[in-house]
């Protein structure tokens, strides 16, 4: 990064780039260590069905300190089996946000049910309580909520809510292991919270997921909903010297290989040093970009310690002459990896067809959704590549402003 890279034109205009190569915005952090547990789980008897999945399973309920963890081969897997375990069903209504990823909401399709999008909260972008008391009705049979960013949700008023009309709570905590609320880690007391484990998140184990649950009962239908609707495994039959089995339900094939499990046990010893990491390149973004004008910067309120998934900034449309996506291009031209989190769910074409969604329904998630960009965030970021960012972004909205 020389100085004019940093002070100069724009690499979109022909300048010199503060970056030749881009830096992601995310991405996992593998060690030797990894690589030869791997190894170790490959050269076992049981790729698969092992006795891995237990223990990665105990150790993920123990960090979050919940009852019961169940491990599946995504977070979307997770998501399915989840709302299977709060029992959702064809023709329910599902009350979700719409500033999420699709596989959310996708959840809820997968049953057959409907999802009900509810406006969210301008500050921290989660759905937002009243708005979604607002849409309960006799058909609503949960409420899914993301904590966005990895900054919780008011937990305190959504178990309120779904307290009084007995309806279970399940938390897309994809973006927030290791956040916590109240100090309290997400997952912990909640009816259900998925994680997931693809390489952006917290933890990777490639791909992978698990819900986390307090009830003996939801964890063991959601064991056999992730393996074909079949009680028993296969290590447990051949144990007992016995072929019969029996299904006892519609289930499917979403079961976590033991190399994988291996790698996710691994990686959850270093969750909390990711997080930390996360939390102090969040604090140097805030002092570093705080002064600049055309931005918005996330915040944490003060019950809430984020586990900082995402650093989405939100530009101040009104001081810039260019819109989002030319300062994504700008920024992409510098060699930034930005990204933006997310085109809400309701205005992609499969939910406008379908279900006659359109735009001006959800005019908070759209407002923000034209303003966000997220900036690269991950814990094996170097300390220069976050002043390259700083520097970058500087760059850019300077330029653009008015
Ligand atoms: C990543 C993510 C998912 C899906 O997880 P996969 O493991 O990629 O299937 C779901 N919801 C949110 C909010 C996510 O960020």
């Amino acid at each position: 990064m020389s100085e004019a890279a940093i002070g100069g034109r724009l690499a979109i205009e022909g300048g010199a780039p503060v970056r030749t190569s881009l830096l992601s915005y995310g991405g996992q952090w593998i060690t030797d260590d990894d690589v030869a547990a791997v190894a170790e789980a490959l050269r076992s008897p049981w790729l698969t069905g092992g006795v891995r999945i237990d223990e990665f399973e105990r150790a993920l309920a123990e960090y979050v300190g919940a009852a019961h963890a169940v491990a599946v081969n995504s977070g979307t897997a997770a998501l399915h089996v989840a709302a299977f375990g709060a029992g959702v069903g064809p023709g329910d209504e599902v009350i979700t946000t719409p500033m999420t990823f699709v596989a959310s909401a996708n959840s809820v399709l997968f049953h057959g049910g409907l999802p009900v999008f509810v406006d969210i909260d301008p500050v921290t972008l989660n759905l937002d309580p009243l708005a979604a008391e607002a849409a309960i009705t006799r058909r609503t049979r949960a409420i899914l909520v993301v904590h966005y960013a990895g900054h919780p949700c008011d937990l305190d008023a959504l178990r309120e809510l779904t307290r009084r009309y007995s309806i279970p709570l399940i938390e897309d905590a994809a973006h927030a292991l290791g956040a916590r609320f109240h100090g309290t880690p997400v997952g912990r007391d909640s009816d259900f919270a998925v994680f997931s484990f693809h390489p952006v998140k917290l933890i990777t184990t490639g791909e992978g997921g698990a819900v986390v649950c307090r009830e003996e009962e939801a964890a063991t239908q959601m064991r056999t909903f992730r393996s074909h609707g079949i009680p028993s495994t296969g290590r447990e039959r051949e144990a007992q010297g016995r072929w019969q089995y029996d299904m006892e339900a519609l289930g499917y094939n979403y079961r976590l290989t033991d190399f994988q499990c291996a790698l996710g046990l691994r990686q959850l010893t270093r969750a909390e040093a990711f997080v930390a990491r996360r939390r102090e390149l969040a604090a140097w973004y805030r002092r570093g970009l705080a002064d600049c004008e055309g931005l918005e910067l996330p915040v944490e309120r003060p019950e809430s310690e984020s586990a900082w998934h995402l650093y989405p900034v939100r530009l101040r449309l009104e001081r810039l002459r260019v819109d989002r996506d030319r300062i994504f291009a700008a920024l992409r031209a510098e060699g930034i990896g930005v990204s933006v989190h997310y085109k809400p769910v309701h205005l992609h074409s499969y939910y406008r067809e379908r279900f006659g969604f359109r735009e001006g329904q959800f005019p908070v998630a759209e407002a923000a959704f034209h303003r966000l960009l997220t900036l690269p965030l991950f814990p094996r970021m170097s300390d220069r590549d976050v002043d390259d960012v700083i520097a970058a972004v500087r760059k850019v909205i300077e330029h653009y402003r008015r």
